[in-house]
């Protein structure tokens, strides 16, 4: 199966794999990386990026909640 690199298009390559327990059965985890390791830094930078923006999403929407709250409490 195809699996390019989403920043340079080369095909990824295996990285680590590892074990991990679902159920009574053991499933095999590979993770792939770009083969240019300085295109994998920026891809490693875009995904921690995108999740600090997410979580930050969602710090944001839990603040509004509360103010909100808060609000309706005030009357
Ligand atoms: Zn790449």
């Amino acid at each position: 199966m195809s699996n390019p690199c989403i920043q340079c298009g080369k095909e990824r390559i295996d990285g680590k794999s590892w074990e991990e327990k679902a159920g009574i059965s053991v499933v095999t985890y590979t993770d792939t990386v770009c083969p240019d390791s300085e295109c994998q830094k920026i891809v490693d930078k875009a995904i921690a990026d995108r999740k600090a923006k997410s979580a930050n999403l969602i710090k944001i929407k839990a603040e509004a909640k509360l103010a909100r709250e808060k609000q309706i409490a005030a009357g």
